[in-house]
């Protein structure tokens, strides 16, 4: 693994963005049937919810905060927001700001904390600012949705 230096100098994004302890290992569902209302896809807990500010990098107009109902599981430490949801605010945020934008492609790179909800909405964080208030994701989570995950047990030969 490079280290911070490494991934700087080849001019590649470092491993973290903020400055505060990584939380949260993020899944961000891209399946609008699938919504994990119920257990934790991982170990069956039973999922709470959690609203909080994400942070998001927009291609073409910067980084900017959004406060985002995610499912929680506190076991695992494991935090799903739903893909179509997270693009609805951002589509309304943007009809307000800067139409243009609307469909440009982003990343979901952490959390802040319940301060970051006071800046300023109308103007892109500098990147020193975000920094000093995000805790990057611990990493990104894949999951299968259920659905998919049933059809492989069946098909799988035992
Ligand atoms: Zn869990």
């Amino acid at each position: 693994m490079l280290s911070r230096r490494a991934e700087l100098k080849r001019g590649r994004r470092p491993r973290t963005v903020g400055l505060l302890p990584p939380r949260y290992r993020f899944h961000l569902n891209p399946h609008s049937d699938v919504r994990y209302t119920g257990s934790c896809p991982e170990c069956d807990e039973r999922l709470g919810q959690r609203k909080l500010p994400l942070a998001v990098e927009v291609d073409q107009w910067g980084l900017i905060t959004l406060p985002v109902v995610c499912r929680y599981c506190s076991a695992c430490e494991l935090l799903i927001a739903h893909q179509d949801e997270l693009e609805d605010q951002l589509t309304a945020l943007f009809e307000r700001l800067d139409p243009l934008v609307i469909g440009n492609g982003y990343r979901v790179l952490g959390s802040v904390g319940r301060d970051g909800l006071r800046h300023e909405q109308d103007e892109p964080w500098s990147s020193r600012e975000l920094s000093a208030a995000l805790h990057d994701f611990q990493e990104y989570v894949q999951l299968e949705p259920p659905a998919v995950r049933a059809l492989a047990d069946v098909a799988r030969p035992r």
